[in-house]
């Protein structure tokens, strides 16, 4: 067996105990901290590799949640963010720019007829939100289980799985994510399950004429990349045709990503109104909301509000025009996706070889592992499915120089620099070997102990 592997985090738990006293939890977001003792400090990042400040190494497949696809500090979106810096930043004014990056967005992705800008994943989302209810009058909405759609709080709503027992006859309760979200909001959020086609049947005909909207991912960026079926998605389309709702695809992590036209263009569904952010900025803070021209153009006075100091701000503008130019005219996608069905082989040769069950979910350029015969169909599968055997392996493959989620709710993203360095790949298949192995290795103590 393998011996534990050392990874030395002596700065990165000095800077941890500083910092600590100036900001909550030692972090700027909350899912940073992982631990007093392993909250790591980055130094930089470059292609598809991380270092921390202690100088450990990793092949980075977590990429910030998604947005470097190109990989990180790429020279020729850092060289065009440098011109975009030089035209001065913001000015409460338009630039010819916007109209450029607009037109190359409504060329890749054929819903996005009309498009405004955003800063992040979480305001186009509002706003998305914000010009259904504007456009069709009405308040309610309705999510799926298992999404998340940023920080506002009309997004803060889940299925409390924590608390339901899955042989009862009952839906999950809907509770908010976390504390400070107003209770009385709660009436306007409906939830249902993930490629239920009853369900989603039964909650339009009960609640159809008062909802805004159905905000769907179907990648679930944020739960183990579940998956939608075509027919899910498809049926979803035509209950909002007949009911007068309007269908937000939210691609903040597929946009970009899983194709040049998301996972729309992958299904053949068109939304009524689109949401991208992550992956067209290769890190650089930009969003978009985009969609049908009747509908966008409710973005109006006296119609739906949008704006904002930073919108298009020069940099990450021009870092998205250079990044969506490289998607677009290269083959940067097919790259990464090969990579990550390149990844997948190995990484199922290391399992079966052990015999153990495993399968896949999501897109080779965003996946999800797991220890069962097939991928949940939907979050209350993937609370039956048995998790416990990737935390132990992510946290060995932490200690082994890959940076994943330690939740096995988030997939794995790659990017364009993986694909162009074989050693990542051989790296990361070596690591993860050693991951399995002392993984197998806890579990036959902890059996044992039993
Ligand atoms: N929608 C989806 C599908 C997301 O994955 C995220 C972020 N993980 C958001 C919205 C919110 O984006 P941001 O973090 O940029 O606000």
């Amino acid at each position: 067996m393998p011996a534990q592997p050392k990874r030395n985090l002596t700065k990165s738990n000095a800077q941890f105990q500083k910092a600590v006293k100036r900001l909550p939890l030692g972090v700027a977001s909350t899912f940073r901290y992982w631990g007093d003792d392993r909250t790591i400090y980055v130094h930089h990042g470059k292609g598809g590799r991380t270092w921390d400040i202690d100088g450990n190494a990793y092949v980075d497949y977590r990429l910030g949640y998604g947005p470097a696809i190109l990989g990180y500090a790429d020279d020729r979106v850092d060289a065009a963010a440098r011109k975009g810096m030089e035209v001065g930043g913001v000015f409460a004014l338009s630039t010819e720019r916007e109209l450029a990056v607009a037109e190359r967005i409504a060329k890749m992705v054929p819903a996005a007829e009309l498009v405004r800008f955003s800063n992040s994943g979480t305001e186009a989302v509002m706003s998305a939100l914000r010009l259904a209810r504007a456009h069709t009058g009405r308040d309610s909405y309705l999510l799926v289980e298992g999404g998340y759609h940023g920080l506002f709080d009309a997004a803060m709503w889940m299925a409390n799985l924590e608390e339901w027992n899955p042989k009862s006859n009952h839906d999950p309760e809907v509770v908010s994510y976390g504390k400070g979200i107003p209770m009385t909001l709660k009436q306007l959020a409906h939830l249902v399950p993930m490629n239920d086609c009853q369900r989603l049947e039964d909650t339009f005909r009960k609640h159809g004429h008062s909802l805004a909207a159905m905000l769907i991912e179907p990648i679930q960026g944020n739960c183990c990349a579940i998956s939608a079926r075509k027919d899910y998605v498809e049926l979803a389309r035509k209950l909002c045709d007949e009911y007068g709702v309007l269908l937000i695809i939210d691609e903040v992590k597929t946009g970009f990503r899983v194709g040049k036209g998301g996972v729309q263009g992958l299904l053949g569904v068109m939304p009524d109104i689109t949401t991208f952010a992550k992956a067209m900025g290769n890190g650089y803070p930009i969003a978009v909301v985009a969609g049908r021209e009747a509908v966008m153009r409710t973005f109006r006075y006296g119609g739906a509000s949008h704006g904002g100091t930073y919108t298009a701000h020069s940099v990450s503008l021009a870092a998205a025009e250079e990044c969506l130019r490289i998607l677009d005219e290269t083959p940067a996608l097919e790259t990464l996706a090969s990579y990550g069905e390149r990844l997948k082989t190995g990484i199922s040769q290391i399992l079966s070889d052990r015999n153990i069950t495993h399968s896949f979910s999501g897109h080779p350029s965003m996946f999800g592992t797991f220890f069962a015969e097939t991928p949940p169909d939907n979050y209350r599968d993937w609370k039956t499915s048995d998790y416990s055997f990737y935390d132990q392996m992510a946290y060995h493959l932490h200690d082994l120089g890959i940076i994943v989620e330690p939740d096995s709710r988030e997939p794995w993203f790659m990017c364009e620099a993986h694909g162009l360095d074989e050693t990542c790949l051989t790296g990361t298949l070596k690591a993860v070997q050693t991951a399995v192995d002392l993984t197998l290795e806890h579990f036959e103590d902890e059996a044992k102990r039993a």
